[in-house]
């Protein structure tokens, strides 16, 4: 057989197995408990699957910080041209919003962050960070892969939309609160329901976890500066000895927990930063210290944020030390509890449970940690959940943030199939049972 022969033949094959793809992919089915079974097989297809881990290696071979994704966001605008996805740019300096559908109301946004973190990676590996002391350790990466994924298998139905997906991609989850920075633009304004994820190591591979009301703490950082007066180690009377005093002010700290918090409102002080001295025989000027604190209630987060300002002040002073506080909150913006919304719990549960079955999807008790989506959950009804992404057989995945962290890649059919699924059968529900979760504008965004 000659080459042009084969060459042609192959083209037919190809082209053929497109159109199988694209002329199946026409038909939702019209069981909508089907719906999202049929997009995990869709994007567990070699194409889509393929080039899901082929943007998920890009993204993490050149890792940008909080609000410095321009790379990142490039390359997702060149991806939504090349599918005919309309967007906004630039919103939150590097955030994009895209748009499937009819462009009109009802309105659902499915989120994902870009954000990569200041560490170094320490796994070899053909797709390694080639940016030094920066990493995709949180899976960022992986959450933009999903989102475009799920773009294209939203893109690919798009006629069949009872409303208007809205995409985010949003900018500085790791402290800088870029989901804030994204309302702030008001890109946003008339969204009924938003839907996020993150991958964990928590949960097995094809499962997720999530609940309804509070999930994630709120969180907040201070920074304190102890000054007293530095002088021979020997000679302390001639001395005000900070370091002394950070001492006292870091145990008091820990009974602002331990003995004014009610012990069934889960709060945490933690002092994770100390800086003060560099000899054997000198008394330091000044000590800085600093960190972070968590709770599930507004009221607790302001009472702890107004008794560690007291705490630090007033004990800094029983040993004749000065204290400043700051909390420094323009870099780090305080971030609100987590909340899910009931109703958009429920839809999630049963979404999750036609794809995954009952057995997989998890309801967990409220973490610790914290999350920026909380800014989206505060106005707009949301849902945000775990997606699993452990697997034994591949050995013991690393936390996040770890400078050995792995994305285990199988999650990405999981988590772009769950996203088009969420947000498909929202619109449905949504129509069917003609009210709003909120406040049902009719608006066109
Ligand atoms: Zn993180
Ligand atoms: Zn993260």
């Amino acid at each position: 057989m000659g080459l042009c022969k084969f060459v042609g033949i192959v083209c037919l094959l190809h082209a053929s197995l497109v159109l199988h793809i694209f002329s199946s992919a026409s038909l939702i089915p019209e069981e909508t408990s089907q719906i999202p079974v049929y997009f995990l097989n869709y994007a567990k297809k070699s194409e889509l699957f393929d080039w899901m881990v082929h943007i998920r290696r890009q993204i993490h071979e050149n890792p940008e910080l909080g609000f410095e994704e321009f790379e990142t966001s490039k390359l997702i605008r060149a991806e939504l041209d090349h599918m005919g996805i309309p967007y906004k740019y630039p919103l939150a300096v590097t955030g994009v919003v895209g748009f499937i559908g009819t462009g009109a109301p009802p309105y659902v946004a499915i989120r994902a962050d870009m954000d990569a973190l200041a560490m170094q990676e320490n796994i070899e590996w053909e797709h390694k960070s080639k940016v030094p002391g920066k990493m995709h350790a949180c899976g960022h990466d992986a959450h933009v892969a999903m989102l475009l994924g799920a773009a294209k298998i939203l893109q690919e139905h798009s006629h069949e939309l009872k409303g208007t997906v809205v995409l985010v991609f949003q900018p500085a989850e790791e402290g800088g609160g870029g989901a804030k920075k994204m309302l702030d633009t008001k890109a946003l304004d008339k969204i009924d329901a938003i839907f996020g994820l993150h991958v964990s190591v928590n949960y097995p591979i094809g499962a997720v976890a999530s609940r309804a009301g509070p999930v994630l703490a709120a969180n907040g950082f201070f920074e304190a500066v102890i000054t007293g007066k530095g002088g021979h180690a020997a000679l302390p009377q001639h001395t005000i000895d900070p370091i002394l005093a950070v001492s006292n002010v870091i145990v008091s700290l820990q009974h602002l927990v331990s003995r004014e918090a009610d012990p069934l409102d889960s709060q945490v002080v933690t002092v994770a930063k100390i800086q003060g001295g560099g000899a054997f025989n000198i008394i330091p000027d000044s000590v800085t210290i600093g960190g972070t604190f968590r709770a599930f209630s507004k009221e607790s987060f302001i009472q702890l944020r107004q008794r560690i300002e007291e705490v630090i002040t007033k004990q800094a002073s029983v040993q004749r030390c000065n204290a400043t506080v700051v909390f420094n909150e323009n870099d780090k913006p305080f971030y609100p509890v987590t909340v899910n919304n009931k109703d958009l719990h429920e839809h999630f549960q049963s979404v999750a449970q036609e794809m995954l079955g009952s057995r997989n999807v998890f309801e967990i008790q409220p973490g610790m940690g914290a999350e920026d989506f909380s800014f989206y959950a505060e106005v707009i009804p949301g849902n945000f959940f775990f997606i699993g992404m452990e697997n034994e057989t591949q050995g013991k995945f690393a936390r996040g943030h770890s400078p050995n962290y792995k994305v285990n890649e199988d999650v990405l059919p999981y988590g772009a199939a769950l996203h088009a699924s969420l947000a498909t059968k929202f619109l449905l529900k949504y129509q069917s049972e003609s009210t709003s979760l909120s406040r049902g504008s009719q608006d066109e965004l």
